[in-house]
């Protein structure tokens, strides 16, 4: 009997993994077909200046609209696309769409926003870096360097093939500022926060969720704030969600948060309707959160 379910047991797992390959199979033809089709499209998260409430910034998140599954979430389609190497054509795509529509609110509203786009480490490579044609693209918008912030994760900094030092540098150079995403969850080495010219730390969200319940995460979002500001870094907190957690991290000197306290992320016609022209009718750039 023993044997027979060991028998079962190893059919229904290699039926499970013919379905998940199979899956992956179609998710990766349906991708394609996504990046040929443009069925993507770019929803705006604010950022909240925590000492006054005003919106500077905003994050770029994609979304994808498949034809017979609906929306499907980056987290399960963008590791796919960084290991088909479709993220160049994806990650190129978003920082037109974001560029564009960062020029668009200032032409129709003289808003400018900073819009924050995530660049994966695939887009690194030498082969697929994008980076020179992208400062060539700002400048025919005729955009400020720092109307793009590059959000960068840790396992990036970790991986020396890539030049990545020198790319950061290129970046300075070229005015484009860096974010650190997802702060603490990734082989943090601090010698890092050293070695790069980074400008803003983002509080991962599992550090912001249990403010309210976990003293050690308090602990955890001061001292990360405190040192970031020693090392010349701003910090936005990611996964603000209630009020208690932006007093506290208001309190804490945390400069920015983000979260859906003050929004989800949002299509772009909404967030030109909830924010710039907001921003564009008080003539200052000063949205109530
Ligand atoms: P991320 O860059 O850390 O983006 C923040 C994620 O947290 C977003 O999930 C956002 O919707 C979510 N979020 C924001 N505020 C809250 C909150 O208060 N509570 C909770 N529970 N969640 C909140 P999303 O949009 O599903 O994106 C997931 C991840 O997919 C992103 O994490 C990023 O790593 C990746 N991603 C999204 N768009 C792109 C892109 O254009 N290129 C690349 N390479 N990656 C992307
Ligand atoms: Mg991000
Ligand atoms: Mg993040
Ligand atoms: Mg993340």
């Amino acid at each position: 009997a023993a044997k027979d379910l060991g028998r079962n047991r190893f059919h229904y797992f290699t039926a499970s993994m013919q379905e998940e390959a199979r899956y992956r199979m179609i998710l990766i033809r349906d991708l394609r077909q996504a990046v040929n089709k443009k069925e993507f499209e770019i929803f705006y998260q604010p950022i909240i200046d925590l000492s006054t409430g005003e919106m500077h910034k905003a994050e770029a998140l994609i979304r994808w609209h498949h034809p017979e599954r609906g929306m499907v979430s980056p987290s399960e389609f963008i590791p796919v696309a960084e290991d088909t190497g479709l993220i160049i054509d994806i990650g190129n795509w978003v920082f037109s769409q974001a560029a564009k529509q960062s020029a668009h609110w200032r032409d129709k509203f003289g808003v400018e926003i900073q819009i924050s786009i995530n660049k994966s480490p695939i887009q690194f490579r030498d082969e697929g870096d994008s980076f020179e044609d992208w400062i060539v693209q700002l400048k025919d918008l005729n955009l400020a360097s720092n109307s793009i912030c590059v959000e960068i994760t840790e396992g990036l900094l970790l991986d020396a093939s890539m030049g990545v030092s020198e790319k950061l540098l290129a970046y300075r150079d070229a005015g484009i500022q860096v974010s650190l995403d997802d702060f603490g969850t990734g082989y943090s080495s601090l010698a890092y926060l050293k070695k790069f010219d980074i400008d803003y730390l983002k509080i991962d969200q599992s550090f912001t969720r249990n403010l309210e319940s976990d003293t050690d995460d308090v602990t955890l979002c001061e001292a990360i704030i405190v040192m970031a500001h020693k090392l010349g870094m701003m910090v936005i907190a990611e996964g603000v969600e209630t009020e208690y957690q932006k007093n506290l991290l208001a309190k804490a000197g945390c400069d920015y948060g983000q979260g859906y306290l003050f929004s989800r992320p949002i299509p772009a016609a909404d967030f030109e309707q909830k924010y710039i022209r907001a921003i564009a009718e008080m003539g200052h750039e000063k949205v109530s959160s």
